[in-house]
């Protein structure tokens, strides 16, 4: 018998194949990519990736899932389950074991590692996922996620409505909305609307300059009533006369907020301060 499905570890699963055929058309799967899906649930999304592609690891949370996939899945030789937090795993090691050394096998020249990954998430993780992945050595060469509508559109958002949600994914990559999907989708039916973002990662990540580039963010939208130069100025310990001075320098207008900036802009702004 199958379990009820659990809202605490955000279980809606795609009954849509219009939806699912749409992500797998998307995820332009060729027979040598290696993909990483996050929360399998009950692997509707797996078939369609191990059919298309070289080899399949999911990782699942939810220990009661794990029989139906592991049977589901008895005689595909290409799909792996791990059963673990995906917030809570060696994401270095599991690239490293599962994918780098199947990738050796064959082909002698193996860094960087290539993967996709391609999932339909549990919504409640969705910035910590998207950070994990982009925030480490071996970024996936794309991403392709279902995400909720609302968090799609302020993660692809422009100059004037940037978040530091916006920044911390467009600072590393493009990224865009592919289609909206209509909440009865899914099973059982969820509150909100999603949205299918894809987000191809164009800058490796350095520990010291992202840190340092995030500090400056962070900064700037400490206070949300306040202009960035007072935030700047009152978070970073630094004269608010010098602040806007600085501001100046680089065309920004002083009374500019936080929003208004583009990666661009903060890039700058880091450069002198
Ligand atoms: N991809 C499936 C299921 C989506 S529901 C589909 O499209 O139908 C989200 C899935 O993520 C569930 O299976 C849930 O158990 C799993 N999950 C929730 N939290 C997780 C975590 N921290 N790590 C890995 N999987 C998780």
């Amino acid at each position: 018998m199958k379990n009820a499905p659990k809202k605490s570890l955000g279980q809606n699963f795609l009954r849509d194949e219009v939806v699912l055929h749409k992500i797998i058309a998307a995820s332009d799967l060729g027979s040598e990519d290696f993909v990483i899906e996050i929360g399998p649930g009950e692997g509707v999304l797996t078939e369609q990736l191990a059919k298309h592609t070289k080899k399949v690891v999911a990782i699942e949370l939810d220990g009661d899932l794990m029989p139906q996939l592991t049977e589901k899945f008895a005689t595909q030789k290409n799909v792996e389950f791990i059963h673990a937090d995906i917030l809570n795993i060696n994401l270095p090691a599991l690239i490293e074991n599962h994918i780098k050394n199947v990738e050796t096998r064959h082909c002698l020249v193996s860094t960087p590692v290539n993967y996709k990954l391609i999932a339909n998430i549990p919504y409640y993780i969705t910035s910590p996922i998207i950070r994990l992945f982009l925030e480490q050595e071996n970024q996936p060469k794309k991403i392709l996620l279902m995400i909720q509508k609302e968090v799609a559109e302020r993660i692809v958002a422009s100059k004037g409505q940037m978040s530091i949600l916006s920044i911390s994914v467009q600072y590393y990559g493009m990224a865009e909305i592919l289609f909206r999907v209509n909440k009865e989708a899914f099973f059982p039916v969820p509150k909100v609307d999603s949205a299918v973002i894809k987000i191809t990662p164009n800058r490796k990540f350095n520990k010291e300059l992202d840190k340092k580039f995030f500090r400056l963010v962070k900064a700037g939208f400490s206070a949300k009533r306040k202009t960035l130069a007072n935030n700047l100025a009152n978070s970073l310990q630094l004269d608010k006369d010098l602040v806007s001075e600085k501001l100046k320098a680089l065309s920004l207008n002083e009374n500019a907020r936080a929003q208004e900036l583009d990666i661009a802009d903060w890039q700058r702004l880091a450069e002198i301060f």
